[in-house]
């Protein structure tokens, strides 16, 4: 991330973060864009190094914007969505829909004919109803790998695991509905059965866990003698929210990853398949800020130092969710982190908090401005307008300047679909 003080005052590339929230308003999500194409480039080498065959698709429901899709599809990168809302975005941008895929554990019949109809690349099946379903509506010949799960638990937040037997995702191996669920697609008259797709959390942070799905998943498909094209091994990378994190090592991991999955096959002589990941957090992630002007500030004695910010659970709602924790910056000036206080967001719940207990300088003051850093994963893609808050503004920035992305939201926008 290129955040720096420049004669005592935050900026992005040079650009005075300052005159970007006295521009757009506050609050305000700032995005590096040089990051964003970086780490696209860092998946991309590492994929090209290992020599196998691979795609990457950004999975949209971290950041879901036209202006990124479009950065996306120059960064030769595909796109997940999950919901028609999703895929109706992507189709406005200049991705194409034969790099896109479809996901989702209740795919609705209209969303699976507007997936045929715009052309996607393929489905992403994750029950058993969900096969004769497609099979049944559609008209032409389309393409599907199925998600299974390998019962496999990431080192990951309880709350995001997803790798565990009882998950509302995939089909379990070990209860041997994966299995069923390839016959049935091998057997369906309109399916093309493309390959398998597992996804065992998300912020893991080093390649054990997916190492062991690889090679269990290799052994499984030769056992069973199912040929695949395509081994999707989903996204989870992690990301650094602070000191307590790790950023996933993305060379490194890959290399292990692609490694393993090379000497599986070779093991178990299997044809090594074509590789598929589909990073979100890990792409936007760290290059993501949110900026919140600072307004009452409250001191309970011997208790708590409360400074409330312009927003809250409404453009960051994992504190809330998660207990997740962030790492703040003050903007208008460089000072030492000294006084320790809860950052608090401005709705109606005990719960609004930006981050509990953290070290700040004391001399912050109303009209202030901070900047949490690494949101941009699932901090706007998250936002709501509990209390009536309009979704902030979103602006790109980068070397040759600042460039806005998405408009905040106007009053009238709150109440355009109240019947009145
Ligand atoms: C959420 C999700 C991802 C992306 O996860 P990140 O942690 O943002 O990388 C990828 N694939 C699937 C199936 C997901 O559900």
């Amino acid at each position: 991330m290129t955040l720096q003080y420049i004669d005592n005052e935050l900026t992005m590339h040079g650009h005075r973060l300052k005159d970007i929230a006295g521009e757009y308003g506050t609050p305000l999500f700032v995005y590096d864009e040089t990051m964003i194409r970086q780490q696209c480039h860092r998946f991309h080498t590492a994929l090209q190094d290992s020599g196998l065959n691979y795609t990457i698709s950004y999975a949209s429901k971290a950041f879901s914007a036209v202006q990124l899709f479009n950065m996306m599809a120059e960064e030769d990168m595909g796109l997940d969505v999950v919901s028609e809302g999703e895929l109706y975005t992507a189709l406005q941008s200049n991705v194409a829909p034969e790099r896109i895929h479809f996901h989702g554990n209740n795919k609705t019949d209209w969303e699976i004919l507007y997936a045929i109809e715009s052309g996607v690349e393929y489905f992403v099946i994750d029950s058993l109803d969900e096969i004769a379903r497609i099979d049944r509506l559609a008209t032409k010949q389309v393409k599907a790998v199925l998600r299974i799960n390998p019962g496999v638990e990431a080192h990951t937040h309880e709350f995001i695991q997803t790798g565990q037997e009882d998950s509302k995702f995939g089909l379990s191996i070990k209860k041997r509905l994966a299995l069923e669920g390839v016959r049935q697609i091998e057997a369906a008259e309109h399916i093309d059965f493309m390959g398998v797709h597992f996804h065992i959390g998300s912020q893991i942070f080093e390649s054990t866990g997916t190492v062991e799905t690889v090679k269990l998943v290799i052994e499984w498909l030769k056992e069973n003698d199912i040929d695949i094209q395509v081994l999707n091994i989903g996204g989870g990378f992690s990301i650094k929210y602070t000191d307590d994190d790790v950023s996933y090592p993305i060379e490194e991991g890959i290399k292990t990853i692609t490694q393993a999955v090379q000497a599986a096959c070779e093991a178990h002589s299997y044809p090594v398949p074509e590789l598929s990941l589909e990073p979100g957090r890990s792409i936007v992630g760290e290059a993501g800020i949110t900026l919140y002007e600072v307004g009452t500030i409250k001191e309970i004695p011997d208790t708590n130092y409360y400074v409330s910010i312009d927003g809250g659970m409404s453009d960051h709602i994992r504190t809330a969710l998660y207990d997740a924790k962030y790492e703040l910056r003050l903007v208008d000036r460089e000072e030492t982190h000294d006084k320790t206080m809860t950052i608090a967001g401005k709705l109606c719940e005990s719960g609004d908090i930006i981050r509990r207990d953290i070290k700040l300088p004391a001399s912050i003051k109303r009209g202030d401005l901070l900047a949490v850093l690494s949101t941009g994963a699932y901090h706007y893609s998250m936002s709501s307008n509990y209390n009536q808050m309009v979704k902030p503004a979103v602006v790109f920035v980068s070397e040759s300047g600042v460039r806005p992305v998405i408009k905040r939201q106007t009053l009238a926008q709150l109440i355009q679909n109240d019947i009145i």
